[in-house]
Formats: structure tokens, sequence, C-alpha cells
């Protein structure tokens, strides 16, 4: 006799997704209805169709009223909170309502906003992992994209405007980041005072209408009444600093300025290897791409060795590697005029070479001698947070800070 395998019988599974659902997030005025493990459109996933309740008139999403029916639109998709590491979808077809205040609008769903396509849930749970992981483990921890993390990051920072104390802000830092492989920037607006380190605003690009739109959001008052700004030496940040926040003392930071030695450091390299190769020389720079940009007490063993080594051959990476090191020194200047003329010592020395890269970044640092020696006129008076620049990880930690005071109560 052939002893059937126990299975459980779809109905039965499906009252079990529903239950938890319920249990979950119940969504007024709309039931769970069919639920299945579908594996036809990519890795196995949970969909869940939802229904409006029986007779139920849908809402107006402009001005929440409830109207008479219009027609229905093709079904959407929402992500929900993955279960049990599987992708979750809620299908709905929206209605639209015929609204006597709006005309013909789309009705409004409890579990997302506008054309959003995650649902609300999902986008604070995404949020408030993105306070313990960066946005690239977030997206691959809970299989969506880093595009759709910074989304949810972005609703969490708008919900945190509307209920944001802007009171007493004194020190703001900005910072762009690159995403979608290097094609497009986001702007970063932080409060990095002592008491106080947040994410306040994102903005897409890097342009002087991005920054001009943050200041416009923040008014002009409070922008009157800042001590110290904080950024890299992009001209449409500076120009808009210079034009909306002038008696700020504007701060060059120490991170910003290694990443453009660090740059230049790399582009000399680069092509020093390519010119060793073709004159059939040995590949004494091959891998050493890392020795060169990482601080020498950030080595492991066995690269200290390998850099050593390096350090032996009068390479013009290694000249510009050098100069690199030795403007670290610069840091450590108390008095502003003496770091000045250390600085403008480096300068001249980095100009006798031929390090055109190099020179480059020399050129960018004498034009804005003012703003770099401005860091040792606010080291002391100013928020370490400046002090300490952008470090990366300083960067991401407060990247994850973008919680307000009410932001945790809710
Ligand atoms: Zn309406």
């Amino acid at each position: 006799m052939v002893v059937a395998k126990r299975t459980i019988a779809p109905e039965e599974n499906e009252m079990l997704i529903k239950t938890i659902l319920n249990r979950l997030q119940k969504q007024p005025g709309f039931v769970y209805g069919k639920a299945w493990l579908d594996e036809e459109d990519g890795p196995l996933n949970l969909k869940v169709e939802m229904h409006p309740r029986a007779n139920s008139r849908a809402h107006c999403s402009g001005c929440g009223q409830r109207g008479p029916g219009y027609d229905t639109l093709p079904q959407r998709r929402f992500e929900f909170v993955p279960l049990w590491g599987l992708k979750v979808l809620l299908l709905y077809a929206p209605r639209r309502v015929n609204c006597p205040t709006c005309g013909v609008r789309v009705e409004a769903l409890p579990w997302a906003s506008g054309k959003q396509h995650l649902t609300t849930t999902f986008s604070w749970f995404l949020a408030r992992w993105a306070k313990r992981l960066s946005w690239s483990e977030v997206a691959e921890a809970f299989q969506t994209t880093w595009e759709q993390v910074f989304r949810a990051v972005e609703m969490a920072v708008d919900w945190g405007r509307a209920h944001l104390d802007l009171e007493g802000i004194q020190s703001l830092g900005i910072d762009e980041i690159q995403w979608r492989r290097g094609h497009q920037y986001l702007t970063l607006v932080y409060q990095i005072d002592a008491h106080c380190k947040r994410l306040l605003w994102i903005g897409e690009e890097r342009k002087a209408k991005t920054l001009k739109s943050f200041f416009e959001w923040f008014g002009p008052e409070r922008s009157k009444a800042l001590s110290f700004l904080c950024s890299d030496l992009w001209k449409p940040y500076l120009q808009v600093i210079a034009q909306k926040a002038a008696q700020a003392v504007h701060v060059l930071d120490r991170f910003h300025i290694v990443a453009h030695l660090s740059k230049a450091i790399d582009k000399i390299r680069a092509q020093e290897a390519k010119d060793l190769k073709a004159k059939g020389r040995e590949p004494v720079l091959t891998k050493t791409r890392w020795l060169l940009l990482k601080r020498p007490e950030n080595l492991t063993e066995p690269q200290g060795t390998r850099l050593a080594d390096l350090l032996r051959y009068n390479l013009r990476s290694v000249r510009a590697y050098l100069l690199k090191e030795e403007l670290q020194l610069f840091w450590d200047y108390v008095s502003p005029a003496w770091a000045g003329r250390f600085l403008d010592g480096w300068c001249a020395k980095t100009m006798r070479t031929r390090l055109e890269p190099m020179k480059k970044v020399v050129k960018m640092l004498r034009a804005h001698r003012e703003l770099l020696l401005n860091w040792f006129r606010a080291k002391g008076t100013i928020s370490s947070g400046i002090v300490e620049g952008f470090n990366n990880k300083a960067k991401l930690t407060t990247r994850r800070a973008y919680g307000f005071r009410t932001y945790r109560a809710a």
C-alpha cells in the first residue's frame, strides 16, 4: 500500500498566513485574500491579494472623504516586511473615486502612500535598520535595493522634518554621496553640534540649486544664526554658503582634503604602473594601491613590509605618497599662523615636483587657504564633530542618527 505523505492543504497554509497578517497588521477597510507561495517571477516569494471589505466605499486620497466609485486601476504590488526571509508582496487593484471636492482621484490605501511601492510598515522597518547598518547592508539583508532603502530613510527624514525642533542649531556639515554607481549624487546636511548630531536633510544632486533649497527650508533667520559650516571644496556649495550664511566660519574638513590627495596619488600610481609596464620594467607597482592609500598605522604587518620595500624605489608614486604623509603634520598645529606657514612650505615644495595631479590639489588648497586655516580657528571652540571632520565612520554613524527627538516615540 502506498502511504501518502502528509502535506498541508493550500487552504490551511492560507489560513495560517492570513492569521499572521491579521495579527501583525489589520488593514482597516480591507481584508487579506488569497495567499500563495510563488516562484514564477524570480526567487520564491509570498503573494497576498488584498480586497476591499464588502460594500465599503473608497476614500479619496486627496481629502480623505468617502466618494462614489469611478473605475478600477490595474493591479499594483506593494512590498511588505519579509516573513521567514521571503519577500512578501501585497497585490491590489486600486479603485478610483469620483470625489465631489477633488474630482477623479485614486483611493487612499492604509498600507502605502502615494506612488510608493513599499508599504509604510516596510519603509519604517528599513529606516530603523538603516540606523544600525549601512544602506547597502540593509538592502542586502532584506532583499530590496539600495534605492528603496534610501527612499525609506528619506521618508523617515521627511517625517522627522515635519516634527523637528530646529532651535539652537549652530554647526552644519554638508556632504555629498554618490549612488547609482557614481552617476548620481545626493546632498546630505547634518547638524554637527557637540550636543546633537543628526541628519537633517537629503536632497537629490549636488548643484547650487540643491543646497539653495536646503537653505530655503532651513529659513534665513536660522541660517544667519549659524556659527560654523563644514563642507568640501565643491564650488556650487562654496558659492551658496557664501551667499546664505556669510557670517558662519566655513571650515574645510580634513577628511575631504585627504580624499583629494588620495585621488591624486591614485592617478599618479596608475599612470606610472602603465609607464613601467610599457618599458618592460619589473611590475613593482602592481597591487600597491592600498599600500599607498591607507595610513601606515592601518596596514597589516605583511603590507607594512611591502610598503618598506616599495619606498626604496625612487618612484613618482612614492614621492606623492610621502608628500601626503607629510601633510598629516599640518593638522597637529595649534596656531593658525604656524599652520599656515607649514602649509605654504608644503605647497611650495610640492609645486617644485613634476607630480601634476598633486600640483592640482595644491592650487585648490592655495585658493582656499583661509578656509583651511579656519579649521584651526574653529578647533577648540566648536563641536568635536567638525574637528574630527567627516571620516567615513563618523559619517556613517551620523547618517544613522537621523533620529529626531520625537522619532523614537513614534
Ligand atoms: Zn477628495
